[in-house]
């Protein structure tokens, strides 16, 4: 193991720098006094900027949690250390985490998850990969509406440009890192136009590196394979939410959650923080392991140019693991000596400061060569592919249709009656799937149809479907939604519904 944790890009060293710092919620205000512990003990030359965000600015009344003073703080600073914070589950305020990513454009999630067997158990000793997770797009967009009783939507949005820059973003990975192979996982056998997408662009930039193995798995399978066989993987790419899903797993396999650090990225700045959450089952307790935000600190100060301080506390933290000095999550009977809490192991590492571990592989990040190869973001990208002709079959009509009786035929005679010349009803589904024509009597019907209508001759303007939809409303089935069915460079652009 060495540079695996370097985040890209890394600037030159400033002489001192500031760095915004939020102590988070949960047990993020007692993880985050113990790595400024070991950050003041090594003499990083950085000052603090503390920002009060999370639950407690909410609870102050600011209704996204991010007050406006925090936003200057990080529009000056640029970089922010981030205790975890909490996220109201079904209700209450949006996730900061999401909004801080999203709003600063900090695309890529790196999140390398490695083993340190014997001294941390894991079932997998040796095992060595870094997910690089989409940070912007995806459902995190959360856009969400219900649009029946019985129907809630959340909608997935996946950008060529968001696929292009966290793809390139891993490959660059790894170059930098000497690492060997780019894994994308999907799920483009279902979703083949969002996914789809992703892994289209996948195999696109992946031509760019020769060098570098590249290969696709159906993120179920990968997923799988990435459980029983680490070693199969080095450096994954994989869009939102499969990455979020799958490097609390990859962590937890390595060792612990409480150990795995992560960066967010992007061209003007860039968050650093522990890949787990505010744990508010151990909060107040002093029990939390503080490694992953320890180690989110490291991969911060490569971030700053400051590869000695980065190197001397990582080491120095090897050094507290092999010593056997473990925080309950991680403790365990054959090789820890000392169980201890979370003060104890930062003042643990601190007193390590300068030394170095004798038998797990010490980093080095001197060798780590920052310019090696120009930040991602100033790679040239093949010029953009001229704006497609766009075309329009038809629209899909969402209804909100509920009568005692759901039956497709008689849904289906309402709005062949309403419909206007020139278009023509194609097919009806519900939950994705034909009910008509030819639908299954075993189908289950929600209250919630998508009614597909395409023109009979060539494309349909505007116009007609506006004329569809006051027909619809005139017959007493007012649309709930609509979505037009595009057509690029005569390629379609919306899927056929199952069963079609
Ligand atoms: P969590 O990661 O907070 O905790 C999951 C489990 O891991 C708990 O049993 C916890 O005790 C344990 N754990 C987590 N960190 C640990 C550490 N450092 N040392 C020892 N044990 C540790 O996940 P959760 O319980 O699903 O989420 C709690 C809250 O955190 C939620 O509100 C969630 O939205 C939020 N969250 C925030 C972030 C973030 O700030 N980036 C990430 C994930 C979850």
């Amino acid at each position: 193991m060495n540079a695996q944790l370097a985040p890209s890009p890394a600037p030159a060293t400033l002489a001192r720098h500031t760095v915004a710092v939020a102590h988070g919620d949960g047990i993020g205000p007692e993880i985050t006094d113990a790595v400024l512990h070991v950050l003041r003990a090594a003499d990083c030359p950085i000052d603090f900027a503390p920002v009060r965000m999370g639950e407690q600015a909410y609870l102050a009344g600011d209704s996204a949690g991010v007050p406006a003073e925090a936003w200057d703080v990080l529009a000056r600073h640029r970089v922010l250390l981030k205790g975890p914070m909490t996220t109201p589950q079904g209700g209450g305020y949006k996730s900061v985490n999401v909004t801080l990513r999203k709003t600063l454009g900090l695309y890529a999630n790196v999140r390398p998850c490695v083993a340190y067997h014997p001294y941390v158990y894991s079932a997998h000793p040796g095992m060595d990969v870094v997910i690089v997770r989409e940070n912007e797009e995806d459902t995190y967009g959360g856009i969400e509406h219900r649009q029946t009783a019985e129907v809630a939507q959340c909608l997935k949005l996946i950008t060529r440009p968001g696929c292009e820059r966290i793809v390139r973003h891993a490959f660059e990975y790894a170059v930098r890192h000497g690492r060997r192979k780019v894994t994308c996982l999907t799920k483009d056998n279902i979703m083949k136009m969002t996914d789809g997408l992703f892994h289209r662009v996948f195999d696109e930039v992946a031509r760019e590196y020769p060098q570098i193995a590249a290969d696709h798995r159906i993120i179920d399978i990968g997923a799988a394979r990435l459980a029983t066989r680490p070693k199969d993987f080095d450096v994954v790419v994989t869009l939102n939410l499969h990455g979020d899903i799958l490097s609390d797993i990859a962590a937890e396999m390595a060792g612990s959650i409480g150990m795995a650090a992560s960066s967010n990225v992007g061209l003007h700045g860039a968050m650093f923080e522990a890949v787990h959450g505010s744990a508010p089952d151990i909060a107040g307790k002093n029990i939390a392991n503080p490694s992953g935000m320890l180690l989110a600190a490291v991969m911060m100060l490569l971030h700053l140019g400051e590869r000695a301080a980065a190197e001397r506390i990582h080491n120095a933290w090897l050094c507290t693991l092999e010593d056997g000095i473990h925080t309950p999550d991680v403790f365990n009977e054959s090789t820890s000596k000392r169980r201890v809490g979370t003060r104890e192991f930062a003042h643990a590492v601190a007193e390590r400061l300068g030394r170095e571990p004798r038998h797990l592989q010490p980093v080095r990040y001197g060798a780590f060569d920052e310019a090696a190869s120009a930040p991602v973001e100033r790679i040239e990208a093949p010029a953009a592919a001229p704006e497609p002709a766009k075309t329009c079959d038809g629209v899909d009509i969402f209804l909100d249709w509920h009568p005692a009786q759901r039956d497709p035929e008689a849904l289906a005679a309402q709005l062949r009656a309403a419909c206007p010349d020139g278009l023509r009803l194609a097919v009806i589904t519900n939950r994705g799937v034909k009910v008509w024509p030819h639908g299954h009597p075993d189908t289950f019907c929600s209250d919630h149809w998508r009614c597909r209508f395409v023109g009979e001759q060539g494309e349909v303007s505007p116009r007609a479907i506006l004329a569809l939809m006051q027909k619809l409303v005139d017959a007493g089935l007012p649309p709930i939604k609509s979505e037009n069915l595009y057509r690029f460079d005569g390629e379609r652009g919306y899927s056929v519904a199952q069963g079609e």
